[in-house]
This record gives C-alpha cells, structure tokens and sequence, in this order.
C-alpha cells in the first residue's frame, strides 16, 4: 500500500508543477511543420541598427559590450526561441530568406506605442480571422528601446503573447510570469515547455493529459 500512496504523491506533484499556461485557443497561426520554411513565424521590427546600452548580466549570451544594437538583440531573441528543440517553431526577421514568400498571415509586427497610450512597458495584441491568427502587434513604449536587458524582458515576454503563451501566476521562473523577477529575462524552463505544448515536433510525446496525478494519456 505504501508504494501505491507514493505514486500518487508523485502524480500529483507532476500535476501541480505543470506551470505554462497557454490562451484557450492556443495555436492557431497558419503553419506547416513539414518544411522549415512554413514552419516560421516573421517578426518585424523598427530601429534595427539603433545602438543602446548592453546592461545584460554576465550570464547572457549578449552580455559582454558596453552597447550593442536593435538587430544583435533580435536575433538573439530569435536564437532564444529557435533552441527549442522540441518546438517546431522558428522565428526569423524581415531579412530572412523565406519573408517575401512566406510572411502573409505570419507577421508579428513590432512598434513603439503611443507615448500618450495607457500600457506601461508593452503589450501584445493578436489579430484573428475565421478563428485563426492573422497577425500580431506588438507596442512597447519609447524606453523600452533604451536598455539591453528591458529590451530583452519585454520582447522575449510580448513574442510569448503571440505566440500563444499566458501568465503563469503560480510560479516565478518563468518570463511570461507576473512574478518574473529581474534574473528572468529570457525563455525558463516552464516558457519551453509552453512552446514544446504549443508547436510540438512529436504531437505525440509533447501532449499529455492531466488526470490529477492518477494517470496520464496522450493525446494527439
Ligand atoms: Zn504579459
């Protein structure tokens, strides 16, 4: 008996530590992933070679120089999400080979907000037709382009809104969480496995029902 009270204790911590949350509708962009090329999601941005301030900490990828630009924060963003490796998802820029192509009903566009508007650092709005993502806008205010590391918070956390991510309330590491602290600012574990749940490479390891600990079936 006592072995089978343990593997409900487990079962339930699994549950309970199943932290990403993702929109009711979850993804609904127009992608294909039997080819990269329909496997992506553009995403178009102003001030690409603006030079800002590089306040990332040591532990970044991008930390190292006093300033660094718009377009090396971006891709790393992009470098960010595409490491992923159980997501299908790629995410490229204006300049990608595939944009001309492919980029109708699969932009995300990103501008600077109205000073005048009521968001504080930026927010994300998605557009949908006949139920699925056309595209999305991402407004983030003036000074959000002034510093690497707001930079980097707020777009990797916006791009997640669009992509189909939600707040997670109940925990901390995570950069779509309300409690993302000033360590977070790239995709945690639980923000991948939001993607993985979202653009699984195998539908079939990445989707899993939750039954309260008691058992788990996948789903396709
Ligand atoms: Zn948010």
């Amino acid at each position: 008996m006592a072995s089978k009270k343990t593997f409900v204790f487990l079962g339930l911590a699994a549950f309970v530590s199943f932290g990403f949350r993702v929109f009711p509708s979850g993804n609904q962009w127009p992608l294909d992933k039997s080819t990269t090329a329909t496997s992506k999601i553009f995403v178009v941005y102003p001030y690409g070679s603006r030079t800002i301030e590089n306040d990332l900490p040591s532990s970044d990828p991008s930390s190292g120089s006093t300033t660094t630009s718009i377009d090396n924060l971006m891709t790393s963003i992009f470098n960010d999400y595409n490491s992923v490796s159980a997501s299908f998802l790629v995410l490229a820029g204006q300049s990608d080979t595939d944009f001309s192509a492919n980029s109708a009903q699969r932009t995300i566009t990103i501008e600077e907000a109205d000073p005048n508007g009521a968001s504080s650092g930026g927010e994300a709005q998605q557009a949908r037709t006949g139920g699925q993502v056309t595209s999305c806008s991402i407004k983030l205010k003036a000074q959000v382009f002034e510093k690497a590391k707001t930079f980097v918070t707020a777009v990797t956390h916006e791009i997640g809104h669009c992509l189909g991510l939600d707040h997670p309330q109940e925990i901390t590491k995570s950069v779509m969480s309300y409690f993302q602290s000033g360590d977070e600012i790239r995709l945690q574990t639980d923000d991948q496995m939001g993607m993985t749940y979202l653009y699984p490479v195998d539908s079939a390891k990445a989707k899993e029902t939750a039954t309260l600990g008691m058992s788990c079936s996948r789903t396709q």
